[in-house]
């Protein structure tokens, strides 16, 4: 028998209406790139959000469920297209700005963005990946210089506020991330609004991010990264402050003085860079009560600075683009209170519990599929989850047994243990990834693109562990053929064509044989241990 509760659409129209309605007040300010703040109010976003979305539907080239691009860091702007797009029945589809104009050209393409709105702060490199794609518009926003394209505010200042949102039904799709592939081709993950407000909702509750209407939320993390990890929709839903950094990196002690942060979020390589700037206590911080961090693992000895030298909780989380992305998160449970400071530090550390809502398992692959492995804190396995906002394939992608199992959970590609208690902790890596400043580099890729130069015969990219970026790409070759010229300047040349900076090995090995195990591939662990060490300046050749 089916009950009788309304069928109630969730969608994040819901969200942007509940924020309009009951924290008109509430305000959104931007650093713009003179330094200065742009701040307006919950009210004034919900009217320009309106016409926005007529103006989008104006525009001629967008149907419902067409794709459309945002190249963009964190403003105001990039906040009214995430609910102009959406609610208008179109789909979000923020663009990695860190990633070359061949990688997104390859990315655009797939996804068939009909339109592309530009921050201008990368009108430059913007053009870059314009000359390579095709795309019918392109709306600029905070830009001085007269560009031949469709400017932003014009739009916004020549549309009527839309009549009502558009969106055909909960499923529909409301965003697009795409991922670094482990096989060196980027996967898109395709969000439905049902999916996006349930991810809404569950963070929300006190024991994960735990926002509340007295907050002023600063997310740090991308724009275009997962989705800011859902805090554009958790900080309006639950009716908080927004405090949006802008393009240029920026003194963020300064930033939290004059706004008032009350919750940040990043990676664990901008909390460290950021660390020295905030204990020197030139500026009021005190308003900063949480940190949330993921992306990669937050060493224990810098939640304890944070913890106990400036009183900041730190907040621990995993995820992935594939689950919207919150899939664990690190807090204390009362049977924990009585535990001594440095055994509290080490289980924040982990990367936590499941957030109500996802499941996680432990597996372990046989010849006939997966057996289950014990939650007993020693035994690591493949990590494999499912939940209401975790991907059911790829978009494009026939889904494959390398991603997802036949009973359908996702495959994280993440080794791990889960203790008693249920507390998960990441403890190696299946995936050909390195981790580094949150971003993902793709080893494989690399490899490819090495192989690809005239005099290398063989090419192993790992990651090393390292103390500012958490990791850092090495590049171990063997060459078919001498190269006269420097070796670490040929390779980084060679790279640069087709990946960003931060892609780019820093070190560059020439070795007379690659380790192999035992079925032939390079044994990327007797890499790391032969390579990893210090003294490795000493004994390469290059760099
Ligand atoms: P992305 O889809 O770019 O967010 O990358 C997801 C991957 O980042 C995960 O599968 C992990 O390998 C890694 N990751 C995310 N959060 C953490 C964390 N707290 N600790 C360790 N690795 C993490």
């Amino acid at each position: 028998m089916h009950g009788l509760m309304m069928n109630y659409p969730l969608t994040l129209a819901q969200v942007l209406e509940h924020a309009r309605h009951i924290h008109s007040s509430k305000r959104v300010t931007t650093l713009l790139p003179d330094q200065t703040f742009h701040s307006y109010d919950y009210t004034t976003l919900y009217e320009r959000v309106k016409r926005l979305a007529n103006a989008i539907t104006q525009l001629g080239v967008i149907q419902p469920g067409d794709r459309v691009g945002t190249y963009a860091s964190n403003t105001y702007q990039h906040l009214e297209l995430y609910y102009a797009l959406p609610c208008s029945g179109a789909v979000l589809h923020p663009l990695n700005v860190r990633l070359t104009a061949v990688q997104l050209a390859r990315i655009v393409q797939e996804a068939e963005d009909k339109v592309i709105f530009v921050d201008g702060a990368f009108t430059d490199q913007f053009d870059e990946l314009r000359k390579k794609i095709e795309c019918e518009q392109i709306v600029h926003f905070n830009t001085s210089s007269a560009h031949p394209s469709v400017a932003y505010e014009q739009l916004i200042s020549e549309a009527d506020p839309i009549y009502s949102w558009d969106i055909p039904d909960e499923n529909w799709a409301m965003g697009l991330c795409y991922t670094s592939g482990t096989q060196g081709e980027p996967r898109g993950v395709l969000y439905t609004h049902r999916s996006m407000f349930l991810h809404t909702l569950a963070v929300n509750q006190a024991d994960v991010f735990g926002l509340t209407e007295m907050d002023i939320v600063m997310p740090l993390v991308p724009m275009f990264h997962a989705m800011a990890w859902g805090l554009p929709y958790a900080s309006m839903f639950a009716g908080a402050d927004m405090v949006l950094p802008g393009a240029k990196s920026v003194c963020i002690a300064d930033l939290i003085a004059e706004t008032g942060v009350t919750v940040a979020a990043g990676v664990p390589t901008i909390w460290a860079k950021v660390y020295p700037e905030l204990s020197e206590r030139k500026r009021d911080i005190s308003t900063l009560r949480r940190l949330i961090v993921g992306g990669e693992a937050m060493p224990s000895a810098l939640i304890e600075a944070y913890e106990k030298n400036l009183g900041v909780e730190i907040c621990h989380a995993w995820g992935m683009t594939e689950m919207s992305p919150t899939g664990t998160f690190s807090k204390l449970r009362g049977a924990h209170q009585n535990l001594s400071d440095a055994e509290k530090w080490r289980i924040k550390a982990k990367q936590g519990q499941p957030i109500p809502g996802v499941e996680l398992r432990l597996a372990a692959e046989t010849s006939n599929g997966f057996t289950k492995l014990p939650w007993d804190g020693e035994v690591s396995g493949e990590l494999q989850v499912r939940s209401p906002w975790t991907a059911s394939r790829y978009y494009n992608i026939e889904p494959t047994t390398e991603h997802f199992t036949p009973d359908g959970w996702l495959r994280t590609g993440d080794i791990a243990t889960v203790d008693i208690d249920g507390y998960m902790q990441i403890v190696d890596r299946a995936k050909a990834l390195i981790r580094s400043g949150g971003e993902s580099i793709s080893s494989v890729a690399l490899e490819a693109s090495l192989l690809k130069h005239p005099s290398v015969l063989e090419a192993a990219v790992i990651g090393v562990p390292d103390e500012e970026w958490g990791e850092r790409p090495l590049a171990v070759v063997t060459l078919s053929q001498p190269i006269r010229a420097d070796i670490s300047d040929t390779f980084k040349q060679h790279l640069a064509v087709e990946f960003p900076k931060f892609w780019i090995p820093d070190r560059f090995v020439v070795v007379d044989e690659i380790p192999k195990t035992s079925v032939g591939k390079s044994d990327k662990r007797a890499i790391l241990e032969q390579f990893a060490s210090e003294n490795l300046r000493d004994r390469s050749s290059a760099a």
